[in-house]
């Protein structure tokens, strides 16, 4: 078979890109390994996981707040196997979504290992071993990530897991030890608190989400812990082991002083590395750097000119959005177009309970830079929707040039900002200064008044309701 393109590993890259490129009037084929399509996003990430965070924040929300709405249960408990069960049903749907797009965009679907015999061609190996081959004029490399771990670690996956293992657990652990406070530690830890676990972070750095602006750790912090999380940061895991029944963690912080942590299950997520396994890259001349992705110039393009590779494997954030414009691009570059990513402008969400969400630069990056700024906040505690709803945690932080006004950051914590955040990157992408934003009518009572106040307490220090 030959094809204008192929593309290699479906997940939010690479099914992405086929789609495209269809629409373009590419002969295109989608090559994946495994059996449903989706890739790590679909499968084992953003979408079971935010299965999991509804279901046991309905849990939370009923056991802890509905009192005070004056809604009062009795004999509430927690059936896993279910919410488990609803989270797999809420995958099939997803990725089922996929087959038929793939269908309804004639791409053809070839499942097994995709790996380079050269430059154009792409064997294709069965679970059962049974191998062919495609032809392709381009291709692109889609292959994603995986877990990473220490080299000193060995995950068991029974009671030393990843965050594949954590989605299918088959009890609440009474106590799960999280390593990294980063965003997927945070938000599989904040699952299993919610369903009465005690959550054990121990982290590295001196904060947790330590990739963001340093206000939004801080406060996450602060609510995590009302949610009874324990933080152990500047804490360095030295040892973990599988006991049996449970596992111990060893760490020692910045003095030397070793902590000693037992969990029912220790998580490992210290974040993930790109996944080239199998590719046999060197066969079409694609170059590996040293951090294990595949190396590409500002076209996305690899080593090999028509070979080009997105999303995880790529350098960047390890974010489906991302690849998902990543995919795009490259299809659009191949077909002759000019397109744009503005990567300051890929928002970044953590899906706790407050929501935390963020675009453009941290107050540490303009620092760093030397840019002169202004800060705006507005608390959610001073939010009418807020009160109402009672999510009353968080803030909105805009930061903003002290010269021009123009928005360069906004960093929000609070109820429902992983959608708030749309409206900053539609302001940042259309350059609006603080100003632009403090005119513009927002409806109320909404959680977006939030974003206009700070905006207004950016440009002139005028925010109405503080
Ligand atoms: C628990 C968790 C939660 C997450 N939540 C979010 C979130 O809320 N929002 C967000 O933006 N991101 C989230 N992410 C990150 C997101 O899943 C990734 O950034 C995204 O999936 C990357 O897409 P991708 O297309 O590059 O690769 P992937 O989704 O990893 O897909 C790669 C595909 O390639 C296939 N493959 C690999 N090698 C081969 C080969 N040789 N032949 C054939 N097929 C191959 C793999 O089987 C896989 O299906 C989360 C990740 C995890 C683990």
């Amino acid at each position: 078979m030959t094809y204008d393109l192929i593309v290699i590993g479906s997940g939010p890259g690479g099914y992405v890109a086929a789609i495209r490129a269809a629409q373009l009037g590419m002969k295109t084929a989608l090559v994946e390994k495994y059996p449903t399509l989706g890739g790590t996003c679909l499968n084992v990430g953003c979408i079971p996981s935010k299965a999991l965070l509804d279901s046991s924040e309905h849990f939370h929300n009923a056991a802890h707040a509905f009192k005070d709405h004056g809604i009062e249960l009795k004999d509430l408990k927690v059936n896993l196997a279910q919410m488990v069960s609803r989270k797999e049903t809420v995958v099939k749907q997803n990725v089922d979504g996929i087959q038929y797009l793939m269908k309804k965009n004639k791409i053809d679907v070839h499942q097994g290992v995709g790996s380079f015999v050269n430059k154009n061609t792409v064997k294709i190996t069965t679970g059962e071993g049974q191998s062919s081959e495609i032809e392709g004029k381009y291709i692109i490399i889609a292959t994603g990530s995986k877990p990473a771990t220490l080299p000193f670690i060995k995950l068991d996956k029974e009671r030393i897991i990843t965050s594949t293992e954590a989605l299918n657990l088959k009890d609440i652990p009474k106590h799960l030890v999280v390593i990294g406070g980063g965003v997927i530690g945070l938000e599989l830890g904040s699952v299993f608190a919610r369903l009465g676990s005690k959550i054990s972070v121990v982290e590295y750095m001196d904060s947790l989400i330590p990739t963001m602006d340093k206000t939004m750790g801080k406060e996450l912090q602060k609510s995590l812990k009302k949610l009874g999380f324990e933080f152990y940061l500047n804490h360095k895991v030295t040892a973990v082991e599988n006991t049996g029944d449970k596992v111990a963690l060893k760490a020692e912080n910045k003095k030397g002083e070793e902590l000693n942590l037992e969990g029912d299950y220790v998580l490992v997520s210290i974040g993930r590395v790109p996944y080239t396994e199998g590719l046999n890259a060197e066969a079409a001349g694609v170059k590996i750097n040293e951090r294990g992705q595949v190396e590409v110039n500002e076209k996305l393009q690899t080593s090999t000119p028509n070979i080009y590779a997105i999303g995880d494997v790529v350098k960047g954030a390890m974010l489906a959005h991302k690849a998902e414009d990543e995919g795009t691009f490259v299809a659009e570059t191949i077909a002759g177009q000019k397109p744009h990513i503005n990567y300051l402008l890929i928002p970044g969400v953590v899906y706790t309970w407050p929501e935390v969400a963020s675009v453009g630069y941290t107050e540490e990056q303009l620092k760093e830079k030397g840019t002169a700024y202004k800060t705006g906040k507005f608390p959610f505690i001073a939010s009418g929707r807020a009160r109402a709803s009672g999510d009353t945690d968080g803030l909105v932080k805009v930061l903003a040039d002290q010269n021009t006004d123009e928005i360069l950051g906004v960093h929000m914590i609070g109820p429902r900002t992983a959608d708030m955040i749309a409206e900053a990157v539609v302001a940042m992408e259309y350059r609006a200064s603080a100003e632009d934003i403090s005119r513009m009518s927002h409806a109320h009572p909404t959680y977006t008044e939030a974003f206009k106040e700070a905006c207004m307490a950016a440009s002139e220090n005028r925010a109405i309701h503080i």
